[in-house]
């Protein structure tokens, strides 16, 4: 078992018990990292993850495990591939 995996527990521990957590059932959380708009994750990290209960859970899950998809805590984590014409 990895730190990643002891994080992923405590992650989805806290969303079990949170009734509201603000992400949920918002696609561009989920979305593949090129097809974010530049600084999506960032706008979409102080609309949502700003005042997310979870944010210490989630941070500290994709910090450790640096997930290739989605938007975790208002950030990415893999680099972005350009787009071509
Ligand atoms: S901090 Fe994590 S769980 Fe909370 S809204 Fe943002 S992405 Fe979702």
């Amino acid at each position: 078992m990895t730190r990643a995996d002891d994080l992923y527990r405590d992650l989805a521990t806290a969303l079990q018990e949170t009734p509201k957590v603000p992400c949920l059932g918002i696609d561009r959380f989920t979305a593949d990292i090129k097809d974010l708009a530049p600084n999506e994750s960032t706008q979409l990290g102080f609309a949502y993850c700003s005042h997310c209960p979870v944010k210490p859970a989630c941070v500290a899950y994709a910090d450790a495990a640096r997930p290739p998809a989605g938007v975790w805590g208002g950030r990415t984590y893999s680099p972005r591939t350009p787009r071509t014409p």
